[in-house]
């Protein structure tokens, strides 16, 4: 089995996902080549070949010149697996890829399955084991899902690639907007899942996040219900944080949610299901009603 990766750069510097293609790749038990798009500069910690693409000269995105490239790579490597992050860049440029190559793709992969590979399905509710049949697969790898045991190291073999530019070009990037609430400084937050039942629940989450002088934070239903604003979301498709204290009440611990919080130091997760996936992360988990341990916690930091 041999795969190539797609690394990915962004404002003059490696993306550090670009490692987690590299843990798939381990974890798999796959040959791997890189491809990327960046500069001599920033090049990962790789043992391996490296095909380099000039971000200099093709722009850190030009969908055509970076599929160019990759295509070209394919030719020298003839993959089994062409894999990419589960970011902005892959969502865009893997379907190019794989409709050029006439290959199979499988998104969001989380997890490995005897070799297949573990997707979810119907809002990660489910999850969908895909053993692809075409001779030539591309993958995109959730955030967050695969890690390497420590630091990445290694120094790459770099073969220079070259593409014509296309008709589309990055013009920048903007930041979201925060709204004035950066989870990404707090040192406490408390946050909120949809096991608070209903909006007015937030409030004691609200309450105990103030009491340890830290934020709220939220999973992605409680804020596509509309119960928090989307400055609050933690996880692949909110803010990354890393406090000292994470305490994670009625929330499951899907992996985009832990995508967000993996870092924290501390993880405290309040839930009334002691099997849920969260107490895998948790250093303590209170199996509880939160509408009763998370008052109770309240009224005691304050007395
Ligand atoms: C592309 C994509 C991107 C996504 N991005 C994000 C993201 O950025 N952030 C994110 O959070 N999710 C994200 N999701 C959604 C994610 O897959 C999960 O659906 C979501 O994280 C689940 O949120 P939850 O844990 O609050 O809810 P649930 O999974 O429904 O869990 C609720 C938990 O509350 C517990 N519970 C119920 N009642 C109580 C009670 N009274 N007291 C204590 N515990 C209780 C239950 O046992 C359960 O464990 C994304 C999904 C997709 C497909």
């Amino acid at each position: 089995m041999k795969a190539l990766l797609v690394g990915e750069y962004r404002d003059g510097a490696l993306l550090g996902s670009t490692y987690e293609t590299v843990a798939f790749a381990r974890e798999l038990g796959a040959q791997s080549a890189m491809v990327l798009v960046g500069d001599e500069s920033a090049l990962p910690h790789y043992d391996g070949t490296v095909y380099l693409g000039s971000a200099a000269a093709l722009g850190e995105y030009d969908p055509a010149a970076h599929k160019a490239l990759v295509l070209a790579a394919v030719e020298r490597e003839q993959p089994d697996l062409v894999v990419f992050n589960h970011s902005s860049y892959g969502w865009d440029l893997a379907p190019r890829v794989a409709l050029a190559l006439g290959a199979g793709q499988v998104s969001e992969v989380t997890g490995l399955a005897d070799g297949a590979f573990v997707v979810p399905a119907c809002n990660a509710k489910l999850q969908r084991t895909v053993r692809p049949a075409s001779p030539v697969t591309v993958v995109t790898l959730q955030a967050g899902a695969f890690s390497l045991p420590g630091e990445p190291a290694g120094t790459p073999r770099v073969e220079t690639l070259t593409a014509a530019g296309g008709p589309v070009s990055l013009v920048g990037y903007e930041a979201a907007a925060t709204g004035g609430v950066d989870l990404g400084k707090a040192e406490v937050i408390v946050s909120a899942g949809r096991g608070i039942g209903k909006p007015e629940n937030l409030a004691m989450i609200e309450a105990l996040a103030r009491a340890l002088k830290g934020e709220y934070g939220a999973s992605r239903p409680v804020v596509d219900a509309g119960w928090a604003e989307h400055n609050r979301q933690v996880g692949s498709t909110g803010q990354t944080v890393s406090p000292k204290l994470y305490l994670a009440c009625g929330i499951s611990g899907a992996i985009q949610h832990l995508a967000g919080m993996k870092t924290a130091d501390f993880v405290v997760a309040v839930n009334t299901d002691k099997e849920a996936p969260i107490g895998e992360v948790a250093d303590v988990l209170v199996v509880a009603d939160l509408k009763q341990f998370v008052p109770a916690l309240t009224e005691k930091l304050a007395g």
